[in-house]
């Protein structure tokens, strides 16, 4: 299968795809978890994406349309892949089908998470993640076993530094310019669905697998 996960900044996109990715036994394609690796780099590229990412911003189009259409290109994308974060505009979205069709590849299936704009910031304010492999938590609905601590590897957590409350307001401001589009555009191909994305993560998960056809032979249930 060949996915497309939308929604707002903190809709638990990543809470959720890594293991739909998995279960569906395709690639996972993260943009922003691909910046926040580079952005560890010491060379120029590097504060360029600290300085886009941190404001809130977008790292432009050129840059990232690379960087997906070489990671697309990976052994472990050709059984299908789900891709988080990508595309974030229509001038990437119109690269990217341009690219996939050429391939006699298209995009199958968006899936726009549904979430408020109070949850969001309840979210997103509360938000902590692990600096080394990336997992995510929450103060409150998704706490740590031991308070500020990474449960998979002990590594102190932090707050990601595009959640201060001035870049998220950045954020969702591109979101709504840049990114809310899409969901028209993928409604004109007759591919969009739509999740509730409130609820508790495993809720959420069982409506998104539903969505996407894992449960297609009524085993569904299963988290
Ligand atoms: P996104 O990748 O869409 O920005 P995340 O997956 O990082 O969103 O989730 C944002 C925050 O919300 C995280 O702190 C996460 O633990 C929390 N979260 C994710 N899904 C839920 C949920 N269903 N209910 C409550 N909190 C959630
Ligand atoms: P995310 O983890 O999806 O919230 O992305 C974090 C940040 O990475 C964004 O605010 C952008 O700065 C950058 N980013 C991620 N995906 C894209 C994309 N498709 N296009 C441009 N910038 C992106």
């Amino acid at each position: 299968m060949r996915l497309v996960i939308l929604g707002p900044p903190g809709a638990g996109k990543g809470t959720q795809t890594s293991r739909l990715a998995s279960d569906l036994g395709i690639a996972h394609i993260a943009t922003g978890d691909i910046f926040r690796t580079m952005r560890h780099q010491d060379s120029p590229l590097a504060d360029r994406l600290r300085s886009y990412m941190d404001r809130g911003e977008l790292v432009p189009d050129d840059l990232t349309n690379e960087i997906v259409a070489h990671r697309l290109e990976q052994p472990d994308a050709e059984k299908g892949f789900l891709l988080d974060g990508y595309p974030r505009n229509i001038d990437q979205a119109k690269v990217l089908d341009d690219e996939l069709e050429a391939e006699g590849r298209p995009i199958e299936k968006a899936v726009r998470l549904m979430i408020t704009g109070s949850e969001i910031i309840a979210r997103l304010s509360g938000r902590l993640v692990c600096p080394v492999d990336g997992a995510v938590y929450h103060l409150q609905s998704n706490p740590p076993r031991v308070p500020g601590i990474c449960d998979l590897d002990g590594t102190p957590l932090v707050q990601r530094p595009d959640d201060t409350e001035e870049a998220v307001m950045r954020r969702l401001e591109v979101y709504g310019k840049q990114t809310k589009p899409l969901y028209e555009w993928y409604a004109a191909r007759g591919i969009l669905d739509e999740v509730d994305a409130i609820g508790t993560p495993d809720e959420v998960y069982q409506r998104l697998a539903k969505v996407v056809g894992l449960y297609r032979n009524g085993a569904g249930g299963a988290a």
